[in-house]
């Protein structure tokens, strides 16, 4: 028998019941399996977009927005095409708890593998495989959160000039993703322009509001000059380390360390994410005579720890030199699950 991997669902007219309750209803509704929608265009077929939200099940905001946009009923000049990712970590545990699953893998690291040995990857082939199918793909933006304070800001899978105007129509500020990490912009970059959009904190109503924007202007604006496009948005950055906590290390987020904390990392320090963290600030705290807890990768790999950090003999961690966080988190579980932090450089 033919599994079904994810609901399809084509037309205002199929999702009148997915649509009649609260958010948190319509998730129950899909009772755990992802969503492909496609609501067909007012000029036929040949021109298309695409918008995606929770591939990490704990990041409300874009499918807070989509859903509100749906339940408007509105119809476009384009197909509009929307998918709705881990339904299944979004309704365990409370609503809105798991960026994924103890017994999954990140739904944003699993686009174009090719080995779709586990459930979640053969359903990102069969989704794939269903928007291969699209003509006219014009852009895609995929929604997301974060879990520490950042301004809003656009992710970009690729530098190019098309990129850039859509980031530029999506926020201020953009970053240059230079992982290869299997994350769905990635792939879909090599169809159309394509952006990530960060809308700002989980769970709060201003980052719903940002994603609504970003919809609303995303779908208003006219995409066609898009890949001879001279805006840009005013502040572009670019990542260049990846900062984590070593695996072996217990750690919090404040508090004191003791016989099961090895690093106590000094809160609030998310508010500086796109800032500056000056030479010298103390970032946390390691037993006296522990050796660092910090990794600072590369984006080429290479191990730029000493470059970034000192531990002092009292055990405090210090930034050896100034530096700008981006994404930093606050919570252990994202960290362990993603990063602490990046560091990023300003491009010109
Ligand atoms: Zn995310």
């Amino acid at each position: 028998m033919k599994e079904t991997l994810y609901h399809r669902f084509t037309g205002y007219d199929e999702l009148t019941d997915l649509l009649s309750g609260s958010d948190e209803d319509a998730l129950a509704a899909l009772d755990h399996k992802p969503a492909l929608i496609c609501i067909t265009g007012s000029e036929g077929q040949g021109r298309a977009r695409f918008v995606s939200c929770l591939l990490h099940g704990n990041e409300d905001s874009g499918y807070r927005a989509v859903l509100d946009m749906l339940r408007r009923k509105d119809t476009y000049p384009f197909d509009l095409w929307v998918f709705i990712g881990n339904v299944r970590a979004a309704c365990q545990e409370g609503w809105f708890a798991h960026r994924y699953q103890d017994d999954q893998e990140d739904f944003n690291r699993v686009w174009g593998l090719g080995h779709p040995t586990t459930r979640m990857r053969r359903c990102a082939d069969a989704v794939l495989a269903e928007l291969g199918t699209i003509s006219g793909l014009e852009a895609a933006v995929d929604l997301h959160n974060n879990t520490g304070d950042n301004p809003p800001y656009a992710v970009l899978p690729v530098w190019s000039d098309a990129c850039l105007g859509l980031a530029a129509l999506c926020a201020d500020t953009a970053m240059v993703w230079g992982l290869k990490a299997n994350a769905l912009m990635e792939v879909l970059s090599d169809r159309c322009p394509v952006v990530a959009v960060e809308c700002g904190m989980i769970g709060l109503a201003s980052s719903t509001a940002f994603a609504m924007g970003v919809l609303e202007r995303f779908l208003a604006a006219d995409l066609r000059g898009l890949r001879t496009s001279p805006e840009r948005p005013l502040f572009i950055w670019e990542m260049n380390h990846r900062v984590t906590v070593r695996p072996e290390v217990s750690f919090g987020f404040g508090g004191m360390l003791s016989d099961c904390v090895d690093l106590v990392l000094a809160p609030g320090l998310d508010a500086t994410n796109f800032g500056l963290l000056p030479r010298g600030t103390i970032i946390g705290h390691a037993h006296c005579g522990a050796a660092m807890p910090l990794m600072a990768m590369s984006m080429q790999g290479q191990d730029d720890t000493e470059r970034c950090f000192a531990l002092q003999d009292d055990g405090s961690i210090v930034v050896s030199r100034d530096l700008t966080p981006a994404m930093m988190t606050t919570t252990v579980a994202q960290a362990r699950r993603d990063c602490l932090f990046y560091l990023a450089r300003r491009r010109a």
